[in-house]
């Protein structure tokens, strides 16, 4: 009986999206499990595939075989597999590209694209590949060869294959083995001439350690040795140095103090209790204001599940993934959190997912894709900041980490704890029908009061002739904090605040010649960028379209501000946190040790300081244009304003000084500001409840948008009515279809893009329908 294996293979077309079989060859039966990838040849070309599954069958003799293995061990388990399945079916994705998306980056298999000589006698052939044996595809193309090759192919001389290259270099180092029993060492340093002390010293330290074996590097730099004693010791046999991969351990060095539990208040211990008496899959919203204690929450009820032996995932926004953060975990369990953080290298990620895979890590702490960490006992899954729109992927697959939560958490039996302080409106929605067990933490620790919140009316500054970005009050404010030597946090609303050139004369505005939208500013090298397309230009010095001077960039960043700042208030220390500030490893943390050791008055920056901060002297928090999202064509835009200045205005007084917030908007009077100010989320999701109703959006309806995009225009809107049409024959009546429209951004990389959005409460054939429609779609474009 031979073993076939079931292939899905790395072809993302509709046409392959189904498992293909190939034979196991006999020197690959033990290698090739469930969950291996491997190289099987496909078409005229070998590529890269997941097995799904194992099945003996008789009469094998037409398949074609699996040429080679691409893992020893397989990457993915049965659970993350049906998982994948599950994602795909949700998100109409392809399975291997949802496979990808679970596996680190690092495994991510790069496809390096080559041509084998298989007739070693053409001496043509053997000219064209320089007399080697393979040749690189984009060298053949660079030198043209490719009309030739494709000759060669047809006739089955040469052949294409995709190489995988395995980005994650392991790392490898030399480590010392102590071989010699305690009691040898201690006889042979007897035994040792006075004027032997090195060796003395590193048979010492050796027999101190509890580790068989530890870095050559960190024994030579702790007993001073030199490569001389070392060498003289592996001689004697009482030492062996050995080549070991070993783990990149990006927090390594950093010495992290224990902590420990704390005495939880009652609120606390009623929603830890709750939370641990959870008997299967349930899910917990807790609801607490920031400052509540909700993550001195997580770590005890993940101390219980370690305690009885499962693992934990903790998923926090990349943005507040602070090495604060981090420490909070790594200080109450130590070597047993892995950190999977897109700050990391490819290399240093795909060591931490390898310390979960083999056991070594048991919480799991990172962004997103962490939910896919490769755990096989989950005890709980934590998401913080549960509302955060990072939570879902904006490409294929677009999951969402929170269904992906559920799901685990069901496979396991475990619950799933959403944290935040502004519960997202659907979270909420659920927790109030009881879908969601609500948890509510509705104090500060300490009983701190809420910073009190002050909205200035921007409006009334430019009237009374305030022409700079500050308004009178906050200006006196800051001046009053510097001082007083405490600390002021500033926020810039980057969303929905483009920075562009604009010609002052006539209204010019640079756009790019690709896309439907205005090119960005950036201050280095003085170039103008698409954010779509990658387009880029110098900024011109006159006006392209009436030649004037005056054409310059036009909007607010935080270098404008920080340079009106500096004019206004000489003697501010500011530490400016943007793009461009933090672009480099590690630049992220050291801004904010400076901050926290006080060598700067004020933290101006954008979204990315909003979260985690947590420093006692911050006693004033800034925000200098509330509102600019308010103007996005978005419906959730009043919630992501309410919920940013929640969380800003939680960055203020969370210690001993009290705090203050002072919200500068055009638009004071809009709702999202008011509850802010007021630290009322109920009332502001009452309120926003009525309007999403009013204008039948989540979570009264689902909104499901197809968009088309084709370099014709009139073939992307033949197309988009074409669908319209079809659904509008095979949706239910209390279904909406809008549009088809032009997208907000109607072209890009010039390609035209039309949609419509449906709008429906139960639509069980849609999924079905779509899926048609992509069907036929792919179908038609070959
Ligand atoms: P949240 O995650 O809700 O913003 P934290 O868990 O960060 O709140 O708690 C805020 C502060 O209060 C932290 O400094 C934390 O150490 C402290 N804290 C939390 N719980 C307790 C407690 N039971 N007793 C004393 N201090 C606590
Ligand atoms: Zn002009
Ligand atoms: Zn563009």
């Amino acid at each position: 009986m031979n073993q076939v294996a079931k292939v899905i293979v790395d072809v993302p077309a509709r046409q392959v999206d189904r498992p293909f079989d190939y034979l196991i060859p006999t020197e690959l039966l033990e290698i090739v499990q469930v969950g291996t990838r491997v190289s099987v040849p496909f078409g005229n070309r070998k590529v890269q595939g997941f097995v799904v599954a194992i099945q003996s069958e008789a009469d094998t003799d037409k398949l074609k075989t699996i040429d080679a293995a691409m893992d020893i061990v397989p990457v993915l388990n049965q659970e993350l597999l049906e998982l994948g399945d599950w994602i795909a079916a949700e998100t109409l994705s392809f399975r291997v590209s949802v496979y990808q998306a679970m596996l680190p980056a690092a495994l991510r298999a790069k496809y390096e694209k080559y041509f084998i000589r298989l007739d070693e006698s053409d001496e043509e052939l053997e000219a064209l590949f320089e007399g080697a044996e393979t040749l690189d595809f984009k060298k053949a193309e660079q030198n043209e060869l490719l009309p030739a090759l494709k000759r060669y192919l047809h006739d089955g001389e040469i052949e294409i294959a995709y190489e995988v290259k395995n980005k994650a270099v392991k790392k490898k180092a030399k480590v010392v083995e102590r071989l010699a029993s305690v009691e040898r060492i201690d006889e042979t340093i007897q035994d040792l001439p006075k004027n032997a002390k090195a060796k003395a010293r590193v048979l010492l330290f050796l027999a101190e350690q509890t580790n068989a074996t530890l870095p050559l590097s960190e024994l030579r730099e702790k007993t001073k040795a030199s490569a001389s004693t070392i060498t003289s010791l592996e001689k004697e046999g009482l030492i062996r140095i050995t080549e070991q991969v070993v783990g990149r351990d990006p927090y390594k060095g950093r010495q992290f103090e224990q902590s420990e539990p704390l005495a939880l208040l009652p609120a606390q211990q009623k929603a830890l209790d709750a939370i641990l008496a959870a008997r299967s899959a349930e899910t917990f919203l807790l609801h607490g204001v920031t400052g509540s204690g909700k993550t001195e929450i997580y770590l005890q009820s993940i101390a219980e599940v370690l305690e009885q032996g499962k693992e934990a995932i903790v998923l926090v926004p990349e943005i507040s993934l602070t090495p604060q953060m981090v420490e909070r975990f790594k200080s109450r369990f130590g070597e047993e959190v892995a950190v999977l953080h897109s700050a990391l290298s490819h290399g240093e990620k795909y060591d931490e997912w390898r310390k979960i895979e083999r056991g070594e890590a048991k919480v799991a702490v990172g962004a997103r894709s962490a939910i896919f960490a490769p755990f096989e006992n989950i005890g709980i899954i934590i998401i913080d900041e549960e509302h955060e729109s990072s939570y879902k992927q904006e490409e294929n697959p677009r999951y969402h980490a929170r269904d992906v939560a559920i799901w685990r958490a069901k496979r396991y039996g475990c619950p799933v704890v959403l944290g935040s302080a502004t519960p997202s409106l659907e979270s909420f929605a659920r927790a109030q029908k009881e879908v969601y067990t609500l948890l509510e933490l509705p104090e500060r620790i300490n009983q701190q009061v809420l910073p009190k919140v002050e909205v200035v009316d921007m409006r009334e500054e430019l009237r009374s002739e305030n022409r700079t970005e500050f308004s009178v009050d906050l200006l006196e404010k800051i001046k009053e904090r510097i001082e007083r030597k405490e600390q002021v946090v500033l926020l810039l609303n980057k969303r929905g605040y483009a920075s562009f050139v604009m010609c002052r004369d006539c209204g010019f505005v640079m756009e790019c010649p690709n896309c439907d939208i205005s090119l960005t500013y950036h201050q280095a090298g003085n170039r103008m960028k698409c954010h779509y397309c990658g387009h880029e230009e110098q900024v011109p010095s006159n006006c392209p379209s009436c030649g004037s001077e005056h054409i310059r960039y036009f909007g607010t960043g935080t270098q404008k501000i920080e340079e009106s700042l500096t004019k206004l208030i000489p003697e501010a220390r500011i530490i400016r946190m943007d793009v461009d500030t933090t672009r480099t490893k590690g630049a992220h943390e050291k801004l904010l040790t400076r901050f926290k050791n006080q060598e700067a008055d004020i933290l101006l920056g954008t979204q990315m300081i909003a979260k985690g901060l947590d420093f006692p002297n911050i006693t004033l928090v800034g925000v200098l244009n509330a509102d600019t999202m308010l103007f996005l064509p978005d419906f959730r835009a009043a919630e992501r304003t309410f919920q940013l200045l929640t969380q800003v205005s939680g960055r203020a007084g969370r210690h001993e000084l009290p705090g203050e917030v002072v919200v500068q908007s055009y638009a004071p009077e809009h709702y999202s500001i008011r509850f802010a100010k007021e630290h009322d989320y109920l009332g502001f999701y009452q309120h926003e409840m009525r309007m999403r109703k009013r204008g039948a959006y989540p979570p009264f309806y689902y909104l499901t948008l197809i968009s088309v995009s084709d370099q014709n225009e009139r073939k992307a809107i033949q197309t988009i009515q074409e669908m319209s049409r079809y659904l509008q024959t095979k949706l239910t009546e209390k279904s909406l279809i809008l549009g088809p429209v032009p997208s907000t951004i109607s072209r890009i990389n010039n390609k035209y893009r039309y949609q419509c959005m449906i709008k429906y409460k139960v639509e069980p054939e849609l999924k079905k329908r779509t899926k048609d429609i992509a069907r036929s779609l792919s179908k038609r474009t070959g």
